[in-house]
């Protein structure tokens, strides 16, 4: 059965990258029909929080995954924080200490550091020494009676390799020699990731482990472990580096890197996991629009590639203004008011009145738009009666016809029975202008446009004035004509 699972460590918000391994995970359990667990490896203290976990679930969320087991959904496998498994962790560490696989070291702090110096001196490569793989148990109650406090190693045979064939790398082999006995079990009696990592995929019958690439050093440390427990091991596919476009590895300095940052500036989930399942991975062909239930039906790990995923922000922005331009008018504008009333143009509460005309606006401005809170930029117009400051504008509506156009326009306004035309009647009125005014086409709209914005470019007329409304639109006219 096909089990694989995201396991985040809950040390920030839901990153790029982890959202990215998270996603190859659904997508490959979608594919064919296997099970997706989300698993909270917390081992690491100091540097956890709830908070982060949060914001982890509700990122993953936000993106359109689920999962059939894990934290907030429970399941038969729990608990699925590691910090709530400790007992689990012991239990196998105990089993590998009495079959001599793994052993308790008493160095200190400061003897290890002069381990590292002695072999750094001596150009040797730097690992544990091995000093204390074979205290008697004599040993060990000396050393526990001065006080100090064990961790417990991992007994890394002598010579040989371990071999990964991994789905994405091929075959990668590591000398056991350049591994060292690593930690296991820390003194405070918490497992380490290498050690808590195995259990826990082992327990929970997970059958591929889908990660970044970074983690290929540990899975010589892991592939041990498994064999010493004498447990199968699962398959591996480590997923390349996401680089910035200088190819430098991603940071901060290319943008936004929380999938957070991404939703606050407002990109859609859609965009967002289509862009993501493109890190990495192509479906062969030339298509670049994907909804979840298309990849879910193609993913596959042939397709993903060994080479550097590079992160291309133009390239999200042009699926996030694909999927505002294609998604419906009243879900953009849903996600557009906190911008405008963050920006001051809408107050906290917006009526039904309000909500039709804030609609109009944003069909009027939605094709400008890579992400939501570009809006602000564009709405000034529909919100801010003008103050005719600018020097073309000014230019246009100082022309002889001007006036003439500007009060035939107002006369047709003032004779409509209903306060808004809807875009047809506006480009019927519009269409009919030139002719009836004996004028050509630049000579009408750029005049009405100007007395209607301030400004000599901008949204089309036919979706500005049904988003102005007449009595705004017939307001601006008159203030230009005075
Ligand atoms: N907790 C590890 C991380 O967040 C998980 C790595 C793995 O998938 O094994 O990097």
């Amino acid at each position: 059965e096909i089990k694989v699972r995201f396991a985040p460590s809950p040390t920030g918000p839901l990153h790029i990258g982890g959202a990215r391994s998270a996603l190859f995970n659904w997508l490959f359990a979608r594919r064919y029909g296997g099970k997706f667990i989300v698993r909270i490896e917390d081992t690491d203290l100091d540097r956890s929080s709830r908070e982060s976990e949060d914001n982890i679930v509700s990122s993953l969320r936000w993106l359109g995954m689920d999962w059939d087991e894990g934290i907030s959904v429970g399941g038969t496998g729990g608990p699925y924080r590691q910090t709530e498994r400790l007992d689990i962790y012991t239990r196998y560490a105990d089993q590998l200490l009495d079959q001599g696989l793994a052993y308790k070291c008493y160095c200190s702090e400061e003897e290890l550091a002069a381990q590292r110096e002695e072999q750094l001196a001596a150009g040797e490569m730097v690992r544990y020494t091995g000093k204390c793989r074979d205290l008697t148990p004599e040993d060990c109650e000396r050393l526990e009676k001065e006080g100090r406090k064990p961790v417990i190693r991992f007994k890394v045979p002598l010579g040989g390799n371990v071999v990964i064939n991994d789905i994405v790398r091929g075959e990668v082999s590591f000398e056991c020699d350049g591994i060292g006995d690593y930690i296991i079990v820390k003194s405070d009696g918490i497992p380490t990731y290498n050690f808590a990592v195995v259990v826990d995929d082992h327990l929970m019958s997970i059958s591929h482990v889908i990660r970044a690439e970074e983690h290929l050093s540990n899975t010589p440390r892991q592939v041990l472990i498994y064999n010493a427990l004498n447990w199968p091991k699962p398959e591996f596919a480590h997923v390349s580096l996401i680089l910035g476009k200088d190819r430098s590895k991603m940071s901060k300095r290319h943008g936004a890197t929380s999938i957070e940052q991404y939703r606050q500036l407002g990109y859609l989930p859609e965009a967002m996991a289509n862009f993501l399942a493109l890190l990495g991975w192509s479906s062969g062909k030339e298509q670049e629009v994907f909804s979840l239930a298309e990849l879910g039906g193609q993913f596959s790990l042939d397709r993903v590639v060994k080479s550097p995923a590079v992160f291309d922000l133009e390239k999200l922005n042009w699926l996030n203004s694909h999927y505002i331009k294609t998604s419906s008018i009243e879900r953009i504008t849903e996600l557009a008011v906190p911008f405008l009333q963050k920006a001051g143009y809408l107050s906290e509460n917006v009526d039904d009145k309000t909500m039709e005309k804030v609609q109009l606006v944003v069909v009027a401005v939605r094709d400008y738009l890579e992400y939501l809170a570009q809006i602000n930029d564009h709405v000034a117009v529909f919100f801010n009666d003008p103050e005719y400051g600018d020097p073309e504008a000014r230019e246009v509506l100082s022309q002889e016809e001007t006036p003439a156009v500007l009060r035939a326009v107002r006369d047709k306004l003032a004779a409509m029975p209903s306060e808004r035309m809807d875009e047809a009647a506006a480009k019927g009125l519009l269409k009919k202008l030139p002719k009836e005014l004996g004028l050509g086409g630049k000579k009408v709209y750029l005049p009405l446009r100007s007395a209607l914005t301030g400004k000599t470019r901008g949204p089309e007329l036919y979706h500005l004035l049904p988003a102005l409304g007449n009595s705004a639109a017939i307001r601006r006219l008159e203030k230009a004509l005075d």
